[in-house]
């Protein structure tokens, strides 16, 4: 049963974004799923989420092109009403230390992680004030926050996405948006596959509750922050990481 609330996740194909669909969607959310390509994985998604009886949009778009963004939010907006929650979860990695770094690699990272935040972001708000009610979760790292070698541009992109995040809050809290950021941890994802045993086992050692997290840990936190009972939470940065941070 719908509990009348709808949001919108960007690169909800896989992962974590997929995670949070399931879960909003269980709660009674309509879904707006964005993707890029991955039509077959975000068809397939869609009927996993009709089953709980909401509505599920699928619109496309790349986050970083703000001309594509603006449709996709229009198509959102078209299908399902009105957006009360966004979560800002596309989010890519081209890591190498920086003396080897080209300097696309620096801005595609920065170009999807970051300016992607923004023209979704820029895109969704006026809708959010006109209605005097929202709420956008973005998420970052806690490498936003710690820095890691061979993550520059990964740990920058991170690192704006806080400013950003509390600079929002602070200019929206009085429509009564409410703006705050997700830091995980290493979380098994296709993003995290890539990482060789050792170097797991090797960060499993550095987390004091000895695993890497889920995506359904992180899915359970968006979607703490996405109910009442999170309305008196603004501009924070909660980590989800094991302890790893403190
Ligand atoms: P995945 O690589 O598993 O999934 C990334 C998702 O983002 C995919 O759906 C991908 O779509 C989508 N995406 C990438 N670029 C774009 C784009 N330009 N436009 C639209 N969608 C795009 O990553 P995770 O699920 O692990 O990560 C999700 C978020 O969490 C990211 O922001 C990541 O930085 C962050 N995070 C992840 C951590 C981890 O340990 N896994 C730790 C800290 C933060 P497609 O399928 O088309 O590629």
């Amino acid at each position: 049963m719908g509990n009348g609330k709808t949001v919108l996740i960007t690169g909800a194909t896989r992962g974590i974004g997929k995670e949070i669909a399931i879960s909003m969607a269980k709660v009674g959310y309509d879904v707006a799923l964005n993707y890029r390509t991955k039509t077959d994985d975000v068809k397939n998604l869609q009927t996993e989420i009709e089953k709980f009886q909401v509505k599920c949009a699928l619109v496309q778009g790349d986050v970083a092109n703000f001309e594509e963004v603006e449709k996709m939010v229009k198509d959102t907006v078209e299908q399902l009403g009105k957006i009360d929650v966004l979560v800002n979860n596309a989010g890519i990695t081209k890591d190498g230390l920086l003396m080897r770094m080209a300097k696309d690699d620096f801005e595609k990272v920065i170009d999807i992680n970051l300016v992607g935040t923004f023209n979704v972001t820029r895109n969704v708000i006026p809708f959010m004030i006109k209605q005097k009610s929202g709420r956008v979760i973005n998420i970052s790292s806690v490498v936003g926050v710690t820095g890691n070698a061979g993550q520059t541009n990964y740990s920058a992109s991170k690192a704006g996405i806080i400013g950003f995040t509390k600079s929002l809050a602070r200019e929206v809290a009085s429509r009564n948006i409410l703006v705050n950021a997700v830091a995980p941890g290493f979380i098994a994802t296709d993003m995290t596959s890539v990482l060789s045993d050792s170097v797991k086992e090797n960060i499993n050692t550095q987390i004091p509750l000895k695993r890497m997290g889920t995506a359904q840990d992180v899915a359970n936190l968006v979607k703490f922050l996405a109910s009442e009972e999170a309305a008196y939470i603004t501009g924070q940065v909660i980590n989800v990481d094991g302890g790893m941070v403190m």
